[in-house]
């Protein structure tokens, strides 16, 4: 009788309770396996049948577990760690004018970038996320940083019309962004350059315009703040006789490579003019609700078809980058603020933060689902705790009771980058010391004299 060679992968994660894909249609595989070769996914599917067609050269077999995706992020500016807590319980205007710009103009250089986002970095992963969209200043310091984490990125040179941190003349923005994307590390397959218009209100329509030829040109995303405030509604509307949503239609710099981030104060004309033009929405709920900014009519959003990521925004609007507390805090407010139980379910909102977040950020074809042939950034969440008992539902279970800090085990391009809950590409207790450092030179610099 013949056996069956076994084909041999680099890597056999089996035994899992749950592995949710998060593919279409939506499956839930139990117990599951994944069959990782070369950083991508081999192969998914029950754990039996894979256990006789492969032998991984490590083996982790994961009861007690359930396996997804790695998550999403699509809206972070990851420097802003080191301001977190710095301004709380303020109105908009004052948060920005009196903590977050003076700030920002006295300490945010390339090193601070380098060390907040390598903070947001160690946060992110240890939290399950594999993939975020950021937008800042000196932003190839974030990319740097980014890849000594093995984090998967897109990051985004933030451009305005205003002085900022790194164009303190802002009719020298073109050469910053040609500077950016000169210095962008070329070496990883895991980073992406992209611009970050800051908002309508802080760019002028040329600029906007311009931005967005760029990034035609060279296949980036194009990010941007809209309609966050009702006053920067009023703002657009006063400056050029429409809501923000129709300005940017009109300057023809909405597509299905543009993200839309917050979109709070959207009517149903402008719900219907980012479906047709396929523009991409990152929600941002925790930042919203701390700022008081609103609540985005996500519900209407999914009906019509638009691709909504979650983000989680900055530390200083948020305080933290934890996606499964956004995931819960989603699938909550919508309900109560639409007074139906059944919008915002565990479903799509787990597909918010994974396979609909890489879409919106131009990275469906390469994360966010555990499909052949994607890379295998995935995560493994213990479900073996108290608050993880009994389990009926796994998608409910990550949704409505999972925390982050249930994720034991995840994987970026097939490479551990936390095992057993440790950090395995920086040194984090170095990290951690040199991030409080510098929150205490941002407290002195905000002490008053
Ligand atoms: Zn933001």
């Amino acid at each position: 009788m013949n056996i069956p060679q076994k084909t041999l992968v680099d890597g056999l994660i089996t035994q899992v309770d749950h592995l949710i894909p998060c593919n279409d249609p939506f499956e839930v595989i139990s117990p599951g396996a994944i069959a990782i070769h070369h950083g991508l996914i081999a192969d998914v599917g029950p754990a039996q049948e894979l256990e006789k067609r492969y032998e991984g050269k490590e083996m982790w077999p994961l009861p007690g577990h359930i396996v997804l995706p790695g998550l999403v992020n699509t809206h972070v500016h990851a420097a802003m760690s080191l301001f977190r807590g710095l301004a709380d319980d303020l109105p908009l205007d004052r948060w920005l004018h009196e903590r977050i710009f003076p700030a920002e103009s006295r300490h945010v250089a390339p090193e601070f970038v380098f060390l907040g986002t390598l903070l947001s970095c160690a946060e992110m992963l240890l939290g399950g996320t594999t993939c975020f969209c950021d937008g800042y200043f000196f932003e190839e310091a974030a990319a740097q940083a980014a890849a000594l984490c093995g984090i998967r990125a897109v990051l985004g040179q933030g451009v305005l019309d205003f002085p900022t941190p790194d164009v303190p003349d802002p009719s020298a923005v073109a050469d910053r962004v040609y500077t950016f994307l000169e210095e962008f590390p070329r070496r990883s397959s895991r980073l992406h350059p992209s611009l970050f218009c800051h908002a309508p209100y802080t760019c002028r329509p040329e600029t906007l315009q311009w931005a967005k030829k760029l990034c035609m040109e060279r296949d980036m995303l194009f990010q941007i703040h809209v309609s966050e405030t009702r006053w920067e509604e009023e703002e657009i509307r006063s400056r050029y006789g429409m809501s923000p949503v129709r300005h940017l239609e009109r300057l023809g710099v909405l597509d299905d490579k543009t993200l839309c981030v917050h979109a709070v104060w959207v009517d149903e004309n402008d719900i219907r003019v980012l479906a047709e033009k396929r523009a991409r929405v990152s929600h941002n709920v925790e930042s919203n609700l701390k700022l008081a900014s609103g609540i985005a009519p996500i519900p209407a959003m999914l009906e019509a078809g638009i691709t909504v990521g979650l983000g989680t925004d900055g530390c200083a609007s948020n305080n933290d980058l934890d996606l499964f507390s956004e995931m819960s805090l989603t699938a909550r407010l919508h309900k109560a603020a639409t007074g139906n139980p059944t919008v915002c379910a565990a479903r799509p909102v787990l597909l918010m933060a994974t396979r609909m977040g890489a879409e919106a950020i131009g990275l469906g074809a390469v994360t966010g689902s555990l499909e052949k042939g994607k890379r295998a950034d995935l995560v493994a969440v213990d479900i073996s705790q108290a608050h993880g008992t009994p389990l009926y539902d796994p998608v409910s279970h990550l949704v409505y009771a999972a925390r982050s800090s249930d994720v034991r085990h995840v994987w970026v391009d097939g490479i551990p980058v936390v095992r057993d809950g440790l950090l395995c590409t920086i040194d984090l207790p170095a990290v951690l010391n040199e991030a409080r450092a510098a929150g205490k030179a941002v407290a002195q610099g905000l002490l008053p004299r």
